[in-house]
């Protein structure tokens, strides 16, 4: 099998994510990060979890912190600082994973296979050589794998290095 962007999948792997009250990118709100919902950092306009169900090791969703579902209902200072982060998150992963490419992208409506579509989110997929079978391996798993936990514990420092390093800034 060659190595295929696949975010029908990857969405069906991400539904299974267990019914909470209200919308998954929500969780842990107020808090800049929370190891429970896989929370790696928050700020005014953006969001960074980990994926429950990922279609890779370090699977990344970053979204707006506010509820729009359609890419034309972002204001230019969320595209910005959304873009920003996908590039930072980039920047981290290669630090910590080292993957050999990347696969970013979003699903826009159910009908294009998204999981989640009421809010809107970008997926962020470091890949390897060969790396094709790694969902076959985790795709009956329910619970959060200790390997999803190891990799949120390798990149939180990074993501609130990212968050207060900004604080002080005025742009
Ligand atoms: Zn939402």
């Amino acid at each position: 099998m060659k190595n295929l962007w696949t975010p029908w999948r990857m969405e069906y792997i991400e539904k299974e994510t267990p019914d909470g009250a209200g919308c998954i990118f929500e969780a842990g709100s107020e808090k800049e990060h929370e190891k429970e919902s896989l929370l790696l950092y928050r700020n005014d306009l953006t969001v960074v979890f980990l994926n429950r169900f990922p279609y890779a090791n370090g699977h990344l969703l970053i979204a707006p912190v506010r509820h729009v579902s359609d890419i034309s209902d972002l204001r230019d200072g969320e595209n910005r600082v959304l873009f920003n982060m996908i590039r930072k998150s980039v920047e981290i992963l290669r630090k910590h994973k080292k993957p050999d490419g990347f696969n970013i992208g979003l699903n826009l409506g159910t009908v294009a296979g998204a999981g989640h579509p009421e809010h809107l989110h970008f997926h962020v997929v470091p890949r390897w050589e060969g790396d094709h079978n790694f969902m076959a391996v985790l795709a009956d798993v329910r619970t959060i794998p200790e390997h999803i936990e190891n990799t949120y514990d390798q990149l939180l420092p990074d993501f609130q290095e990212l968050l207060h390093s900004k604080k002080g800034k005025s742009k």
